[in-house]
């Protein structure tokens, strides 16, 4: 097992004195535990969840309903008998989720994903929220996608270890017909890696700002041919990407420290991203950020590792300004 330093202690030493009286020099160091823990009552829901199976813990006296199953005692009655309960693959999403760009520690490169609670025991008078990750087939999670009161179906993950990531729910409206009823349904039965271009239509009112646009990306590129910083940001980075916009289309060429811009998709792109509205770009160089348009909902990205590259593009204008300006 390698473990990651997860502490970032200041390299220090102080001075201690010792039982015999001597002075000894200390330094800052840390000390890792290691241990096991069990799923206790949980356990039952988790193996469950590696058989694809989804049950709550049913009250046999008030009838409340807990997903996970945390206990199989009820603490509103006295610990009174929970019975095991099948549940549906499917729920409504309770609350409009959030989209997490940034993660903490444990989700680095993860991001950007959904969390949500999931109503799954809708039949049940009073049951809990089922905290699960949400996915979708149409890109990386836009705002819109996920918001309170969709339907959702449960999928689970093809390799399963028995944790809460063995599962997720996908909108139900993505899941193809012959497939809604199906349980349980497994990740690989849907296609995550190729998902559809929104449709933009060429919109007139768009014309001018893709004209202006283009010249400043001429501009920028010319630029980055002048910047050491922008040339440093795009070090050792090859990739062509197509972009699309209401007022026409363009391709980025990445390669030998170098920003190309052509006009038109190019016939080999590494993806396509989409953007209604070509003042987003405008916007971008005129130093505002890519991903801060994919967080409002104004660019498409189809997949994560389009998503990676932004850091590397909201770095140029920052760069050209610092070496040029
Ligand atoms: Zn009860």
């Amino acid at each position: 097992m390698v473990l990651k330093p997860e502490f970032n202690l200041p390299k220090e030493t102080s001075e201690v004195t010792g039982k015999d009286g001597k002075q000894y020099l200390q330094f800052n160091t840390s000390m890792a535990t290691l241990y096991k823990q069990t799923y206790g009552e949980h356990s039952r829901f988790f193996f469950a969840l590696k058989e694809a199976r989804l049950i709550g813990s049913k009250c046999t006296k008030c009838g409340q309903v807990m997903v996970p199953a945390a206990t199989w005692k009820c603490p509103m009655c006295g610990f009174a008998e929970m019975k095991e309960v099948t549940l549906p693959h499917r729920g409504i999403l309770a609350q409009t989720a959030p989209i997490t760009i940034f993660p903490s520690q444990s989700f680095i490169g993860q991001a950007p994903f959904c969390r949500g609670y999931v109503d799954v025991a809708t039949d049940a008078k009073v049951a809990s929220f089922l905290p699960s990750r949400l996915k979708t087939t149409t890109g990386i999670p836009r705002p819109g996608v996920f918001v309170k009161g969709i339907e959702l179906k449960l999928v689970f993950a093809d390799e399963r270890v028995g944790s809460i990531l063995d599962i997720f729910w996908v909108p139900m409206s993505e899941i193809p017909a012959k497939l809604r009823k199906k349980e349980p349904l497994f990740e690989r039965e849907l296609d995550f890696e190729s998902p559809k271009l929104p449709k933009i239509k060429a919109n007139k009112e768009f014309k001018p700002a893709y004209t202006s646009l283009m010249q400043l990306l001429k501009e920028m590129s010319a630029n980055v041919a002048r910047s050491k910083r922008s040339q440093q940001n795009l070090a050792g980075k090859k990739y062509r990407v197509g972009v699309k916009t209401g007022g026409g289309d363009f391709t980025f060429i990445i390669e030998k420290n170098k920003m190309g811009v052509v006009a038109g998709v190019a016939k080999k792109t590494d993806f396509i991203i989409v953007a209604e509205d070509p003042n987003v770009f405008i916007k971008w160089i005129n130093d505002g950020s890519l991903t801060d348009a994919v967080v409002e909902g104004n660019l498409w990205l189809p997949s994560r590792e389009a998503f990676i590259i932004l850091p590397t593009l909201d770095r140029l204008p920052r760069s050209i300004r610092r070496d040029l300006h």
